[in-house]
């Protein structure tokens, strides 16, 4: 998190980081002095000492000792210098030289507890140190940091840029906990604890203020998420509005299906938010094919009839289209205009749309990024729903709020989040969850198989496919970008599956570097059972609805955290046949086996979290949101709530609306989004 800056210096007035190093301290995400000194050890090396008696001739030491003579330092061209001094240990005295520490010269006077760690030369009694670590170490061993590093660059350079950012910028680096909260707990300050995460003394002060600077970072977070909800409750939308219920009630007659308890529960709590005067900000949270877009499409046709726009964003094309779709179908014979605006959207339609959006000629559009575009103004925007919402970043949640005056705002995510993760990235919303599945569902049977039981794979497809079912194949390998190595891949596995499947069957594929017209020609072909097996790279992971579909494959399916894989298995079982998934995997098995057990998709994203932490949850993309140096959202719950409590408490008290330090933490956020 960069926020504020305390910090005037620049990263290049470090002492010892020249061009080089800054520009590999850059590719590592290092841009400021204050990332550099939160850059964080993400483990410790405990370093045993020895003893000099039993240390052979040029082999490694680690000693404590005090400094017994002033050192010497000798200066050599180009900038070289060496030191020397006498150390006195348990064990004897010894000689210590050490190169390029010119600066610890003036730290290092007669008396001066130290811990040298170098090469002993037993027979002229000296000890060429690596490195020397300031101050009396009480305990046996010695906490060695380890940090993330780069080719090029490392640990013990990232050690030493760290340590002399802190020696000369230590005290400018800001501090985020108000001064009640630190005295409060007992807290030290932030060069201290800076000081002491990079160079511990003892296990216990490591502990002490591991706790500290994660509190910290919590507290900054939780800040962020209370102001932010308390703006929004603040926040009047103008939009006090009457939803005529009879006239939507004779939509809502019109859906083939009966709605379940728990769709008709969130149906109600959005009408709820609508009617408030306050703005919503509610995130409608629901299992893969629990039926989200039904809810979200009741909501438009409320907004709609109470004489608002609406906007629906999706993460793809293919998803965008057929929401589209569903919708003009749920629509027909109603007055209610609707546009399609994506990537692929001719000039001159897209010219058209804006114009319809801008004097309020088309009452709904749907859309990918597009929608977010400078060009795309409203007439009068009430309400904007966006799917699979953990896909878009903050700033693109944030643009397409803006679009309108303050339009309400519904989320829907098919990722169950994890009460604790929910608490946190979520804090600032209101949750509508839809648990229960729509009638006549079946568990999905699922079976994890090794590469060499493909022949069995084969047959159950072939078993699906003679009784008129479509099946859906993922393709070994994870990447789309870059290399072209997985399009062979793809296309390849079209070839052995025609050569086991020969013409009877159509097979196709869809892949990310497709183009878009592409991809929805062949989409459409599989919805109309045109085409029978779908080879795919992950793109049919979310939303795509085909109810025939029963069979889902996936090739190496190790490389897939359990919440993906639960995702791309909710592809299937969307019909009343009774439908499978088959994971393809030597190795990770008994994660894998977890998927045969499981079906409730908040289970595994339990067992997910638990086994691979968030990353899986959110994707690289949305990481920013949630990185986080030193906290983890799960082992540190406890500290989380105090700082929630915390930092709300903090936020409602009057008395400290002119502090320093409040006036920074709200200029961050308004600055970050
Ligand atoms: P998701 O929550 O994953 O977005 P969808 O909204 O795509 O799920 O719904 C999945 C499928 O279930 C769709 O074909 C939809 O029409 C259907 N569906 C939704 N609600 C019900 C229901 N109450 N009864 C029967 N089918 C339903
Ligand atoms: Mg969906």
């Amino acid at each position: 998190m960069r926020e504020g800056s305390g910090c005037v210096a620049e990263l290049k007035d470090v002492k010892g980081i020249g061009p080089k190093s800054l520009s590999l301290l850059n590719k590592i995400g290092i841009n400021t002095i204050e990332d550099l000194v939160t850059h964080y050890p993400f483990r410790y090396e405990l370093l045993e000492r020895n003893e000099l008696g039993s240390t052979d001739d040029g082999e490694k030491i680690v000693i404590d000792g005090k400094v017994e003579s002033i050192p010497i330092l000798m200066r050599f061209k180009a900038g070289l210098n060496k030191m020397n001094f006498r150390l006195v240990t348990p064990s004897g005295v010894v000689g210590v030289s050490i190169f390029n520490r010119a600066f610890l010269k003036n730290q290092l006077s007669v008396g001066t507890g130290i811990t040298v760690i170098g090469k002993l030369d037993k027979g002229k009694n000296v000890i060429t140190a690596s490195d020397i670590k300031m101050g009396v170490l009480t305990n046996k061993m010695k906490i060695e940091p380890v940090y993330h590093c780069t080719s090029g660059l490392t640990n013990k350079n990232m050690s030493t840029y760290i340590n002399m950012a802190l020696l000369m910028y230590g005290k400018d680096i800001p501090d985020y906990i108000p001064e009640e909260y630190r005295e409060k707990y007992d807290f030290s300050n932030k060069k201290t604890s800076l000081n002491l995460i990079h160079n511990p003394s003892t296990p216990e002060k490591l502990k002490e203020v591991t706790i500290r600077l994660k509190y910290e970072e919590l507290f900054q977070f939780m800040f962020k998420i209370n102001y932010l909800k308390q703006q929004i409750k603040k926040e009047k939308t103008g939009l006090e509005r009457k939803i005529d219920r009879d006239k939507l009630k004779k939509f809502m007659d019109k859906i083939p299906f009966e709605l379940t308890k728990d769709q008709l529960n969130a149906v109600d709590e959005i009408l709820k938010d609508l009617e408030a005067p306050n703005r919503m900000n509610r995130l409608l949270q629901g299992d893969v094919g629990s039926g989200k877009t039904i809810v979200a499409f009741i909501g438009m046709v409320a907004n709609y009839l109470s004489g608002y726009q609406s906007a629906l964003m999706a993460p793809t094309e293919i998803l965008a289209t057929q929401h589209y779709n569903n919708l003009v179908d749920f629509l027909k014979k109603t007055k209610i205009n609707v546009a399609l605006l994506t990537g692929s959207t001719s000039k001159k339609e897209k010219t058209t749309i804006y114009k319809g959006l801008k004097d309020g000629s088309i009452n709904m559009v749907i859309g990918t990024h597009a929608l977010i575009q400078d060009e795309v103004e409203y007439n009068n925007l009430g309400l904007v729903i966006t799917d699979e919402q953990h896909r878009f970043g903050v700033h693109q949640r944030a643009n397409l709020q803006n679009k309108g005056v303050k339009p309400d705002v519904l989320y829907m995510s098919a990722t169950p989040i994890p009460r604790t993760y929910a608490l946190t990235i979520y804090g600032d919303m209101d949750v509508s969850t839809i648990k229960e599945r729509p009638k006549g569902r079946q568990k999905i049977d699922t079976y994890v198989k090794g590469t060499a039981e493909i022949k069995d794979v084969l047959q159950m497809m072939y078993d699906e496919l003679k009784q008129k079912h479509q099946v859906y194949v993922i393709a070994p390998l994870i990447e789309e970008s870059e290399n072209s190595g997985d399009l062979t891949s793809v296309n390849e596995l079209k070839d052995q599956m025609k050569l086991a499947f020969g013409e009877r069957y159509k097979i196709d594929i869809v892949h990310g570097k497709m183009a878009t017209g592409m991809k929805d020609i062949i989409m459409e072909q599989f919805k109309n059972n045109e085409v029978q097996i779908l080879i795919s790279t992950t793109v049919v992971e979310v939303g795509v609805d085909v109810p025939n579909a029963t069979t889902m494959v996936i090739f190496d399916a190790d490389r897939f955290g359990l919440s993906t894989l639960h995702q791309l298995r909710g592809r299937v079982g969307r019909g009343t046949s009774k439908s499978q998934c088959i994971l393809i995997s030597d190795s990770d098995t008994e994660r894998l086996k977890i998927m045969e057990r499981e079906d409730d998709g908040f289970v595994i994203s339990e067992e997910d979290f638990k086994l691979r932490g968030h990353g899986d949850l959110f994707g690289t993309k949305q990481s920013g949101d949630m990185a986080f140096k030193i906290a983890n959202v799960r082992s540190d719950y406890k500290i989380l709530l105090q700082a929630k409590k915390d930092s709300k408490e903090y936020l409602l008290n009057k008395d400290t609306d002119n502090d320093e330090l409040k006036i920074k933490l709200i200029n961050s956020i308004t600055k970050e989004s």
